[in-house]
């Protein structure tokens, strides 16, 4: 493994060139204001707006993208990547000049193929390992962000030696920076946020979900799990002195116990579900999903923003911090939302009731459960009931009674003007097996038209949701919260995320159709 630090640096090879940063933002402006503070020639190029009054304020030279980037020896993008294949054809491809250094702080873009690259000039990647904010606190501290490199395009022959003098004018040469292709940057990037990011979550969810359903105070289990700090204090740890060395710091206890125990979680499931998910990134049916998503006015990130909204979990965190007044929680202070500093034990209590009634009217279920404390991830996706239902009894169906249910349910759903609107354009099979009962029967999306059959699928089904027989009954008569069902393993999901996603958008009419059948054929 090869790290790059100051050492490797070709000393001023940037010193006479003018550097364009395009976009004051995150990464915008920490990299501008580094790259300056190491004695470049640094100008801004932004739209005018408030972005552009911070540079200035910053006292940057400011100006329109087109004419930055045509005025730079080195262009640094660094706007968001999904407005810039659109930014870049405008504006920044034709005014590149000949020999110039084109720069990226990540690798999405180029990697998979969003951009058309003119040649004659170098391309590079400088992709900071942290937040804005941070490269620039390091940088003032003296230490700095540790750095992925790349090159795309070798021009001068030299892009390797720009990208390192310019991940020294960051500061990242400070802490190490590493050699990667774009792809690589690009992948690994998405799969933490894809695969790693919501594997973790879901084992942070699950087990608050737990421990609030066997009993333990709300407040005790979030500063336990995470709210203290300490958790986040530890994983500092581990990257300071690696996984093994850190646990010294841990009691034998605690050594003992993890380490003994670990080996119940080496579930092969976790590797299969990680690689499904890494294969979906490297064949680029990501970005592909991703891109027409965002033609369409990106439709299901809205659904995926609502559905997170007012999430238990988050009212929970801002009641704890406020009950905890001005202390400070975490490795970095937390400022608190404005509330009284301290609570009197009544008001404690009162406040750990509210919690607990608002844990309880989302999960849905007597006791102090907590049902939806989840981030809209694979338990949001599969079926979920409409807000408002879910109240009063239910009457357990036996399966012949179900079959004629669903028979119903499926002969309303072909002739419901609703569905056959979603249908339109769209060719998607969705089975449903009910375990307990031996009952399949699938619904499909196709073109317009709404058909279903019980049976399995007379062909392979993008999603496939199976469960008991009872459960399905329950999650479709918004009895049941299919988050919690999913949570607990009641529901079991498999194939594809994107297109469990899309049926999840007429999720409604489903419970309604649903209600309906059943209600006709029970009488
Ligand atoms: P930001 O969202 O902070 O970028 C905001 C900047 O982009 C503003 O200057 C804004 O100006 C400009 N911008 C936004 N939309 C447009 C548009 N349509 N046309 C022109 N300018 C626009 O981006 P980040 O700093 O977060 O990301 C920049 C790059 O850095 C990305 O490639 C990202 O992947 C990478 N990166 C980001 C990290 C981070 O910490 N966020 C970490 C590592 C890499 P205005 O709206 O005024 O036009």
């Amino acid at each position: 493994m090869r790290l790059y630090h100051d050492e490797d640096v070709v000393p001023d090879l940037l010193r006479e060139k003018a550097i364009a940063v395009i976009g004051y933002g995150n990464q915008g402006r920490a990299q501008a204001l580094n790259l300056r503070d190491s004695g470049l020639n640094v100008i801004v190029g932004n739209r005018v707006d408030a972005y552009a009054a911070r540079a200035k304020a910053d006292r940057f030279a400011v100006h329109p993208i087109a004419t930055a980037a045509s005025l730079a020896d080195v262009v640094l993008l660094l706007i968001p990547d999904e407005v810039m294949p659109e930014v870049f054809a405008a504006e920044v491809r034709s005014r590149l000049r000949q020999k110039s250094v084109l720069v990226f702080a990540s690798g999405y873009a180029v990697a998979f193929g969003l951009l058309e690259l003119p040649p004659g000039i170098d391309v590079v990647l400088l992709a900071p390992r942290m937040i804005g904010s941070g490269v620039r606190d390091a940088y003032v501290e003296g230490r700095g962000a540790p750095a992925f490199i790349g090159v795309a395009q070798d021009y001068s022959g030299q892009a390797r030696a720009y990208a390192l003098a310019l991940a020294a004018g960051i500061g990242a040469t400070r802490a190490g920076v590493v050699e990667v292709t774009f792809a690589q940057e690009a992948e690994l990037d998405l799969f933490t946020e894809q695969c790693f990011g919501p594997a973790f979550g879901h084992v942070l969810t699950t087990s608050i979900d737990l421990l609030l359903e066997e009993g333990y105070p709300p407040e005790a289990v979030l500063l336990e799990l995470y709210m203290s700090g300490e958790f986040a204090y530890t994983l500092g740890k581990i990257a300071e002195l690696g996984m093994v060395e850190q646990a010294s710091l841990h009691s034998t206890t605690s050594q003992y116990g993890s380490m003994s125990r670990g080996i119940r979680f080496q579930i092969p499931e976790l590797r299969r579900k990680l690689r499904e998910g890494l294969i979906e990134i490297r064949s680029g049916a990501f970005a592909r999903e991703w891109a027409e998503e965002q033609a369409q006015g990106a439709p299901t990130l809205a659904m995926l923003r609502e559905a997170a909204r007012d999430m238990p979990l988050a009212a929970l965190e801002t009641e704890l911090r406020r009950a905890l007044g001005s202390a400070s929680l975490g490795s970095h202070p937390v400022t608190p939302p404005p509330g009284p500093e301290a609570r009197t034990p009544t008001q404690r209590r009162r406040l750990i009731a509210r919690l607990q009634a608002l844990l309880r009217r989302s999960a849905r279920r007597p006791g102090p459960a907590a049902a939806t404390l989840m981030a809209p991830t694979m338990g949001d996706v599969l079926p979920t009931p409409e807000a408002g239902a879910g109240g009063g009894t239910h009457t357990t169906l036996d399966t012949p009674m179900l079959r004629r249910v669903i028979e119903a349910f499926l002969s309303d759903a072909a002739a419901d003007p609703a569905l056959q609107a979603f249908s339109r354009g769209r060719g998607i099979t969705s089975a449903y097996a009910l375990t307990d009962a031996k009952l399949a029967f699938t619904l499909r999306f196709d073109d317009g038209e709404v058909t279903g059959g019980i049976g399995a699928p007379p062909e392979p089904s993008q999603v496939q949701l199976s469960m008991k027989a009872d459960t399905f009954d329950r999650m479709l008569s918004g009895h049941l919260n299919a988050t919690r069902a999913t949570l607990a393993g009641d529901i079991t999901f498999d194939g594809d995320a994107r297109t469990a996603l899309t049926i999840q958008r007429v999720q409604k009419d489903l419970i309604r159709l649903y209600g309906a059948a059943r209600a006709r054929v029970i009488g």
